[in-house]
This record gives structure tokens, C-alpha cells and sequence, in this order.
């Protein structure tokens, strides 16, 4: 595993070795286009071929790719996939100024063949669920003991139940939803010697950041001071 964090919002590309030590799957690779190309060049240099890509959701910076990686099949969940495809221009608009000839391979993601990926000696369990965005999706990796979270379990960004500008639609309950997307997590939380999160640090306590997380929304929910130092001060 590999893992790489930008320079903007700490947004972090994640890789995933396979078993043969040459193929791997990347993981929303991220942010500008300069760290993209170091990235396709630091894989090269280790001899590594990206055989299939990922996106976790259907936001922006979630989404991108550099013709560096070349042409893998690129992933994502169905509920991923349609509006990657049908908000396009929406997704583009919030990704703002991006090289024109880079254009086309923004969310260039197709729904993935199942839950598990099994592919060329990598092996990733999907975690699918609705918080932060529907559709939102994890990524176990057993073999490691790794869980990639996309935009949860974060030590540096709150739970995001809602996002106003978002092109996609929000589920009706947007807190019941996030609610339940720990809970989904919940079971790989707690066997992940390490956690991933899209904006942030790895760390080695999946199930503290899964706790903190529930308590800051049911402080939401119940009108309290959730007294969490990830939000900005009141
Ligand atoms: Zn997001």
C-alpha cells in the first residue's frame, strides 16, 4: 500500500499493490495536475502499472485521472457512476480550471462488477453506502488489514453529512444516512490495523475516529456542542 497526500486540503491518492508486486488499483488520485504526473512517474519508477482505478464518490476531487496512469478500467459504484456521467457538467464546474486535454478523464468511471474486486493480484471488498454522498464506497483490503475510507474517519475533516453545492442529491435523512454509513464501516473499523481517509492523516485508530464521528452527530442531531476541534470555531 501506498499512499500519497496532496498539497490541497490533504487530500490523499491511495495504491494498492498487488500480490504479483507489479499491478495495482488507485485509489481517487489527487489533487493537481503536477503532483498526478509525479505520481504516474514515482509508480513507473517502482515498476509499478496501474491495472484498474477507483473512485470512492461522485465528488470532484474524487474523480480525476492523468493519461500517466494509462487507459485501466476505472471503477466506481452504480450510484457513483450515473452521476459522474449525468452531472457532468456540474462536477466540472466545481473542479474549475483544469488543463483542457485532462478534460475528458474526469469521472470517466463505469459502475463496478461487484463487490469485491478481484483483479490481477489485487483483492478490495466495497463497503457501499449513503453518507457524505450516495453512493459513498470504502475500500477493505484484507490482505492488509486496510481501510480506505473516502470522505470519512477523517482526523482533520468532520463528518460532511451535507453538501449544499453538490450536483448530486442529498438522501432525504442526510444524518440518518451518515448515521448509518458508520455502521456499515463499523465491522471493518474495528479489524483495520489502519484507516484511510480521502482529507487527512492514515492512522492506527479507525475505531476512536468511527466513535468521535458518531458522537459529533448525535450531538448534531440533538442540538448540542458537539465540542469537536475539527469544526471551525462558533
Ligand atoms: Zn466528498
Amino acid at each position: 500500500m501506498l499512499v500519497a497526500t496532496s498539497r490541497r486540503d490533504s487530500t490523499t491518492t491511495t495504491v494498492v499493490v498487488g500480490s504479483n508486486g507489479r499491478d495495482c488499483l488507485l485509489i481517487d488520485p489527487a489533487w493537481e495536475v503536477d503532483e498526478l504526473a509525479s505520481i504516474a512517474d514515482a509508480l513507473t519508477r517502482r515498476g509499478l502499472t496501474v491495472t484498474a482505478g477507483f473512485s470512492t464518490h461522485a465528488h470532484f476531487d474524487h474523480l480525476l485521472w492523468h493519461p500517466g496512469f494509462g487507459d485501466a478500467p476505472r471503477w466506481a459504484s452504480a450510484e457513483t457512476a450515473t452521476p459522474a456521467r449525468d452531472d457532468r457538467p456540474a462536477i466540472l464546474a466545481e473542479l474549475g480550471a483544469w488543463p483542457t486535454e485532462l478534460l475528458p478523464l474526469v469521472g470517466a468511471v463505469t459502475a463496478a462488477p461487484g463487490d469485491r474486486l478481484h483483479w490481477r493480484g489485487v483483492d478490495v471488498q466495497l463497503i457501499e453506502h449513503d453518507a457524505h454522498v450516495p453512493g459513498h464506497t470504502a475500500v477493505w483490503v484484507p490482505s492488509r488489514g486496510i481501510l480506505v475510507a473516502g470522505d470519512m474517519l477523517s482526523d482533520i475533516e468532520p463528518p460532511l453529512p451535507f453538501e449544499p453545492d453538490a450536483p448530486t442529491s442529498p438522501p432525504a435523512d442526510p444524518l440518518a444516512a451518515y448515521a448509518a454509513g458508520l455502521t456499515a464501516l463499523e465491522p471493518f473499523a474495528r479489524r483495520a490495523a489502519i484507516v484511510i481517509p480521502g482529507h487527512g492523516t492514515p492512522g492506527k485508530d479507525p475505531t476512536a475516529r468511527l466513535t468521535r464521528d458518531r458522537h459529533l452527530l448525535e450531538a448534531l442531531r440533538s442540538g448540542r456542542d458537539p465540542h469537536d476541534d475539527r469544526l471551525p470555531p462558533a
